[in-house]
């Protein structure tokens, strides 16, 4: 049941997407594979809904990154980027400094909820920033 649940909001999150990863806009296909990723705003295992609202297509550099909380958005789509600790050769987050951005449905009912960004911010992002390395 689940397998089926996460092939189904996999599909329709990237559909919505048009394939193509909400930060950096990378698109690879190759036939029927695609590497874009629907990646959970909240994660399932903290009862983040399967839900377009709580999901993003995401590059698998930019899903992992996420998920550490090296980048988050806001409500409005500009994209957050973590400060890394001073002189620390050992952090390197310059990358995701280009993309200020993030990309999002027209639709209001398909874009990523405020709530769901709100709960990544302040329980990913800003946690992660307190708290130096994860
Ligand atoms: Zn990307």
């Amino acid at each position: 049941m689940r397998v089926v649940r996460d092939r189904a909001l996999r599909r329709v999150v990237l559909n919505l997407y048009d394939y193509a990863c909400a930060l950096c806009r990378t698109r690879l296909r190759w036939d029927n594979k695609v590497e874009a990723q629907a990646a959970h705003i909240k994660p399932r295992a903290l009862l983040g809904a399967d839900d377009v609202r709580n999901a993003l297509a995401l590059c698998g550099a930019h899903h992992w990154a996420f998920d550490l909380g090296l980048w988050t958005a806001t409500d409005d789509g500009l994209v957050r980027v973590r400060e890394p600790p001073a002189a620390e050769p050992s952090y390197e987050v310059r990358a995701l400094g280009e993309f200020s951005r993030l990309w999002r449905p027209t639709r209001d009912s398909a874009r990523p909820h405020a709530e769901a960004l709100e709960w990544h911010r302040v329980n990913v992002f800003e946690q992660g920033q307190n708290g130096g390395e994860q």
